[in-house]
């Protein structure tokens, strides 16, 4: 159980399984494995809060950052993983530590619309979408899946508005998803607040700092998310009580305290592992059109595509969003999200979905990004999760939690124990 404090300080991200074994909270010397936000920002809050801990951390690429990387070419700017961070105290206190207050925005208040393409047709999501899912269902599916370990699917009972959310979310069709893990607050996954939830949120706001969130928005750092990741690098580069080693690539826990001649409870493995099918694909490209031959686009958010015969799952409308211009002045750029399971890997095929999707007229910008693996979760993950005790630390996206705001307060928890 929980106190009000650590509800008030994390919110519903307490729901997630936190796996700490006996014995982290006395090491001197903490190995943390992979270099992405989570690593970086776990050996940030540890070694800023006990500078007599020594902090080591171990990235296999010659780069920082993971699947964080923010694509630039003269004036357009996009991201190929995270774009935006949605609400939440964890990450707000991560900007300020970091000094990155400044450059860090709500986003433009009027691209909040999201649309879902259905049949050919583009439907704007709002509560009316309750509606179509029909409210009597949808309540019933609800209560069946606090039982736990319920697909996505069996808890939306409409497929294509289930897909949607979930192929925007972790790349996979609603079938495939665990429930609990994707919305554990929705399931009541793990343990209640003590208070009400609407007392508890009231007194979360209060406690976000540079500003408080409007409901319902997401927020973003001018230059894109890579500027966290190389705020953090630099900051732990000049900490003394911290080494960061590139080109280390780590076999197993057991291996990375042998070598380091540290007991397992102080390895922090935040690499997303597991078989290959434990993953799936994408690829993200960025296309930019002059503002005029893309003037019938409503300004919003983006638009999901459960339909597997389109290859493109999303469409972000990337220089709407922001309130940092993305695109060069007079233009608009969109973000695509090809999942790998639904085209053939020749970028014609995305253009010509994209004359049908977005405009006929010819893009001034087409690039591929990148290519992203994602975890996969599926039904019962999270049950399974909690039952498991590791003899070293696990965290990370890859383990209980896919959003940054999940990876950004398990590095506060983490420190908190330490
Ligand atoms: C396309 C896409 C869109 C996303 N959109 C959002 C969004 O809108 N909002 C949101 O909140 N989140 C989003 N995310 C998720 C977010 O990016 C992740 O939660 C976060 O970046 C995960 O960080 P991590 O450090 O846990 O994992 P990773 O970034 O995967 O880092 C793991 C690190 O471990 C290293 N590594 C792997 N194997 C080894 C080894 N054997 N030894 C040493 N090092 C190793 C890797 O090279 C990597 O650097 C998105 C992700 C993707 C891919």
């Amino acid at each position: 159980m929980y106190s009000e404090d650590e509800w008030i300080r994390h919110g519903d991200e307490l729901r997630r399984p936190f796996s700490v074994p006996d014995g982290f909270s006395s090491s001197e010397h903490v190995v943390i494995v992979g270099g992405g936000l989570s690593g970086l920002t776990i050996a940030y809050r540890l070694a800023s809060k006990r500078p007599d801990l020594q902090v080591t951390v171990v990235e296999s690429k010659s780069t920082f950052g993971g699947v964080i990387d923010t694509w630039k070419e003269g004036e357009w700017v996009c991201d190929v993983a995270v774009n935006a961070t949605r609400s939440h105290p964890s990450v707000w206190r991560l900007i300020e530590d970091l000094d990155l207050g400044k450059e860090f925005s709500q986003s433009n208040p009027l691209a909040r619309k999201r649309w879902i393409y259905i049949d050919g047709k583009q439907h704007q999501l709002s509560w009316k979408t309750a509606f179509k899912i029909g409210l009597i269902r949808l309540r019933r599916s609800m209560l069946d899946a606090r039982k736990g370990s319920r697909s996505v699917a069996e808890v939306l009972p409409n497929e294509q508005i289930a897909d949607a959310m979930t192929l925007g979310i972790v790349n996979d069709v609603a079938a495939n998803v665990d429930a609990d893990f994707l919305f554990p607050s929705l399931t009541k996954f793990g343990g209640n607040p003590p208070i009400k939830w609407s007392k508890l949120k009231k007194k979360i706001r209060k406690t976000y700092p540079l500003f408080t969130p409007k409901k319902g928005s997401v927020a973003s750092l001018s230059g894109g998310m890579k500027t966290l990741i190389d705020k953090l690098v630099s900051i732990l580069e000049a900490m003394s009580n911290v080494s960061l080693k590139n080109d280390f690539h780590a076999s197993s826990p057991e291996d990375v305290a042998s070598q380091y001649n540290v007991s397992q409870s102080s390895v922090i493995w935040t690499v997303p592992s597991g078989p290959e099918d434990a993953f799936t694909s994408l690829s993200v490209y960025a296309i930019g059109y002059r503002n005029e031959d893309v003037s019938h686009i409503p300004t919003g958010y983006g638009t999901l595509i459960p339909d597997s015969n389109i290859p493109i799952s999303g469409i972000l409308h990337e220089s709407d969003v922001h309130s940092s211009q993305r695109a060069p002045e007079g233009n608009r750029m969109f973000r695509l999200m090809i999942p790998a399971s639904r085209w053939n890997g020749d970028s014609m095929e995305i253009l010509d979905s994209a004359r049908n999707l977005i405009s006929p007229h010819e893009p001034v910008m087409f690039q591929h990004i990148g290519d992203r693996n994602i975890p996969s979760y599926s039904p019962g993950y999270m049950a399974s999760l909690s039952k498991e005790k590791y003899a070293y630390v696990r965290a990370g996206w890859g383990f209980s939690g896919v959003s940054i705001t999940h990876v950004i307060s398990e590095a506060e928890r983490l420190a908190d124990l330490i």
